[in-house]
């Protein structure tokens, strides 16, 4: 093995202890057998090698693997709800309470007035309720889950009647005909990828109709010429026997902050049952959210596969401590996206012109740029703000500043604009601005410079 130091020596390395509590020791010493192997077979047998030059190539390849672990992202990308980010943040304050109830035993399935098991998530559902108006709420893994258990629920092996233009696919692979296919149920495709209308589903329904599904197009738009029937004049068609399903997907509970249905509305206009994600406008925990009529809510709840879609006390405690937020709260738009939305754009102008002033003149200018609200929630809406845009011609290229952006201990992401890299202020956190404007500044150096 020639004059290397052993994998256990380096391990113990105040150099690289540290990073046992980031990777895990077992990890940490993979790494290092990997560095020493290359070591190895590139040098010859007489050359030995420094020990510090040693651990200084453990550390290079340990600084790569740290990247790894989840960890703070700062967001400066202008898309709100990024779900490569994690989506929608939560609040301290809830975080504190759920730790409480996380490190105890707790009531999940047992009712203490009854003194007896009872039903998982009773009280989320009743806050549910309340939140959206629904006669009864259920509570899944996410909304992809909930879907599927509706199909395989309501409709099985029978006819699920879908306009042409709702077959949509939503993010990483979730397509409503593969997810309909997978519960076994049989696709009905009715109007034309433009026009569908009452008639079209009307005329579709059979014996073996089970059920109508509307898909909230969440990450497109049809433009023009384009029409479908609204919830109301479906629910009004449609035999009674038939549910009308609404996948709103986006978890907006009001109408105002875009054109699509709200939740509240469509239930109002007779949707059987809604769902959504309660990650996205809600700004709550990964979950699926389905509420609606109590009939269908209780045969979903009873299916088998609730077993397998139900949520942990971790998300059912986090998810109940901000729907009493969200009830309690009414000075505040709903959701962490709402909140942003709601800041002045002249606040967020004066932040990018405080931040462009710090940097080299020249290289730095306050823009107007649109943030989008992302995680496939609302389509081609865009909301006027402002970044600030780092011309790459003048000094570093954009993937040299991109690269340097990510190898900070905090990495920054901005979004790629040709050969300029935008900043975008209001997703940024109030807490991050100064780290941010500290790392720029490291990174493309001062004003004056
Ligand atoms: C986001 C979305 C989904 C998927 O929801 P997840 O919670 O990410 O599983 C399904 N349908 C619609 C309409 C959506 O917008």
């Amino acid at each position: 093995m020639r004059n290397f130091a052993s994998v256990d020596k380096l391990l113990e390395d105040e150099r690289i202890k540290p990073l046992h509590l980031i990777l895990s020791r077992p990890i940490c010493a993979d790494v290092i057998r990997t560095v020493l192997a290359a070591l190895r077979t590139e040098t010859d047998e007489d050359t030995s090698y420094n020990y510090d030059a040693i651990v200084a190539k453990c550390l290079t390849a340990l600084q790569i693997k740290i990247k790894r672990p989840l960890q703070k992202i700062i967001n400066a990308s202008g898309t709100i709800l990024h779900t490569n980010l994690g989506r929608s943040p939560l609040s301290k304050e809830l975080w504190r309470q759920a730790e409480f109830l996380n490190t105890n035993h707790i009531n999940l399935e047992y009712h203490i007035n009854q003194q007896k098991r009872g039903g998982r998530a009773g009280f989320v559902n009743e806050l549910l309720c309340k939140l959206t108006g629904a006669e009864a709420a259920l509570v899944v893994n996410n909304n992809a889950a909930a879907i599927y258990l509706i199909l395989k629920t309501l409709a099985g092996e029978g006819q699920v009647i879908i306009s042409r233009g709702e077959l949509v696919q939503i993010g990483g692979g979730f397509r409503i005909p593969d997810i309909m296919a997978e519960a076994g149920s049989r696709l009905v495709e009715v109007g034309t990828t433009n026009i569908t209308t009452v008639d079209d589903y009307i005329h579709a329904i059979t014996e073996h109709t089970k059920l109508l599904l509307k898909v909230h197009s969440s990450n497109f738009k049809i433009r023009g010429f384009t029409s479908s029937p609204s919830i109301k004049e479906l629910r009004a068609a449609l035999p009674s026997h038939i549910p009308l399903v609404y996948d709103e997907g986006a978890g907006v509970l009001e109408a105002g902050l875009s054109e699509d249905i709200s939740i509240k509305q469509a239930l109002k206009e007779g949707a059987d049952l809604v769902c959504f994600s309660g990650d996205k406008f809600l700004g709550s925990v990964q979950a699926g959210i389905i509420v609606g009529k109590k009939a269908y809510i209780d045969r979903l709840a009873g299916h088998p596969l609730m077993r397998a879609f139900r949520c942990g006390k971790v998300i059912l405690s986090l998810l109940e401590a901000s729907l009493i937020d969200k009830l309690n709260d009414s000075e505040r738009p709903i959701g962490y996206a709402a909140q942003l939305l709601a800041i002045k754009p002249t606040k967020v102008k004066a932040q990018a012109e405080r931040l462009a002033k710090a940097l080299p003149v020249g290289l730095a200018e306050v823009i107007e740029a649109d943030v989008e609200v992302g995680g496939g929630s609302l389509p081609d809406e865009f909301y006027p703000s402002y970044a600030v845009a780092i011309n790459c011609k003048v000094s570093l290229k954009v993937n040299q500043l991109v690269t340097a952006l990510h190898n900070l201990p905090v990495p920054i992401l901005g979004r790629v604009a040709e050969d300029r890299l935008l900043i975008y202020l209001l997703t940024i956190k109030e807490e991050d601005m100064d780290y941010a404007a500290e790392a720029l500044v490291k990174i493309l150096g001062k004003k004056d410079e």
